[in-house]
C-alpha cells in the first residue's frame, strides 16, 4: 500500500519530505512546524508528503521512500 498525504502550500506542515506533484522536486522539512511554500521551480502549490521516519541512507528518491529497497 502506498499511501501519502497531499498537502497544499500555505499549510502548516511538520517534518518530512514534500514532493512537488508537478515537477517532482523534493523538499525536506526538519523543523517542527512551518508554512509550506509554493514550489520555487514551478510555482505549483500541491505536494505529496512522505513521512521522514522512513528515510534511510540508501533511500535517494521519493519512490524509494514509499517502497524501500531490500538490503
Ligand atoms: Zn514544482
Amino acid at each position: 500500500m502506498t499511501e501519502h498525504k497531499r498537502v497544499k502550500a500555505g499549510e502548516k506542515v511538520g517534518p518530512g519530505r514534500y514532493v512537488c506533484v508537478d515537477c517532482g522536486k523534493t523538499y525536506e522539512m526538519t523543523d517542527a512546524e512551518q508554512d509550506l511554500r509554493h514550489c520555487p521551480a514551478c510555482s505549483c502549490e500541491m505536494y505529496d508528503c512522505l513521512p521522514i521516519t522512513h528515510i534511510r541512507s540508501d533511500i535517494k528518491t521519493p519512490e524509494d521512500a514509499v517502497n524501500p529497497p531490500k538490503r
